[in-house]
């Protein structure tokens, strides 16, 4: 027997504004939904003894919540100095430029289309900002321009919505992909295999303290969904008029209402992975 209250993924509280490590603080978004668990964590990230601190993803356009952004950066005896993106699905990007205009600071993201002045992102950047470092991770497959970024003095992983606090991913088709997905998951494993990840500051639920057995999690949950979809196929839904359909009705009961325009999403992910 299991205590399954106890495993990875399960609820376990939930996501709550304040300090998780040495150099990040949550300002938790007041959008809480089925999708977005808690609500949307917009990370503040800064050196202890610098007055300059990095947001990450500023959330939804909400402006009670990008003030509280800006107020909570204050109170610390700081000022936001530069946006960064994990992706730009709404929930994380929406305020991103009302935020941009009301700090004065560019937004960096790996899509173009989602940045403010004249720097990007890409795959192995570091970002200074005031003597914090953060290096950027790609990890497509949520969505294809995911990046997380690595808080290497606090040995912790800000992910977006590749790992979330609890539950797991949507790979949202056609633009994530299930392939990439699992290579991102690799990724992220090989991090913390050598110890320079040990938490993960997510985009939505509770910090995870044990990022190796979170994302050990995650890799066990794809296979097994992998393998209920074969099943699911072979079982009839391959024949049906609407397979999508097929899939989530056998493999995905156990998901609320809410989630399923999501897990149709993961489905099709899943049927063109096993197709490729
Ligand atoms: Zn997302």
């Amino acid at each position: 027997m299991t205590d399954a209250a106890a495993l990875p993924g399960q609820p376990r509280g939930g996501a709550l504004s304040g300090p998780a490590t040495e150099r990040a603080v949550n300002v938790l978004a007041p959008n809480p939904s089925a999708m977005t668990l808690d609500g949307t964590n917009t990370w503040i990230v800064a050196e202890p003894d610098s007055e300059l601190a990095v947001v990450v993803d500023p959330g939804p356009l909400d402006e009670g919540h990008l003030a509280a952004v800006v107020a909570a950066a204050e109170q610390a005896g700081k000022r936001v100095a530069l946006t960064l993106l994990t992706h730009g699905h709404p929930d994380h990007a929406e305020g991103a430029a009302r935020f941009a205009e009301l700090t004065g600071t560019a937004v960096r993201a790996l899509d173009p289309a989602l940045r403010l002045g004249d720097e990007g992102l890409a795959e192995g950047d570091t970002v200074t900002t005031g003597g914090l470092e953060l290096r950027v991770v790609a990890t497509p497959g949520h969505t294809s321009d995911s990046i997380s970024f690595a808080l290497p003095a606090d040995h912790a992983l800000l992910t977006g919505d590749t790992v979330l606090g609890r539950g797991t991913t949507v790979v949202a088709h056609p633009d994530g992909e299930l392939a990439a997905y699992l290579d991102s998951l690799e990724r992220i494993r090989s991090l913390t295999g050598d110890g320079s990840v040990v938490s993960i500051l997510p985009g939505h639920g509770p910090v995870v303290p044990d990022a190796a057995a979170m994302v050990a999690f995650y890799r066990v949950h794809r296979a097994e969904r992998l393998d209920q979809v074969r099943q699911a196929l072979a079982d009839g839904a391959a024949a049906e008029d609407d397979p999508v359909e097929g899939v989530l009705r056998r493999v995905y009961a156990d998901v609320p209402s809410a989630v399923w325009p999501a897990a149709r999403l993961s489905i099709l992910a899943q049927l063109e992975y096993l197709s490729g």
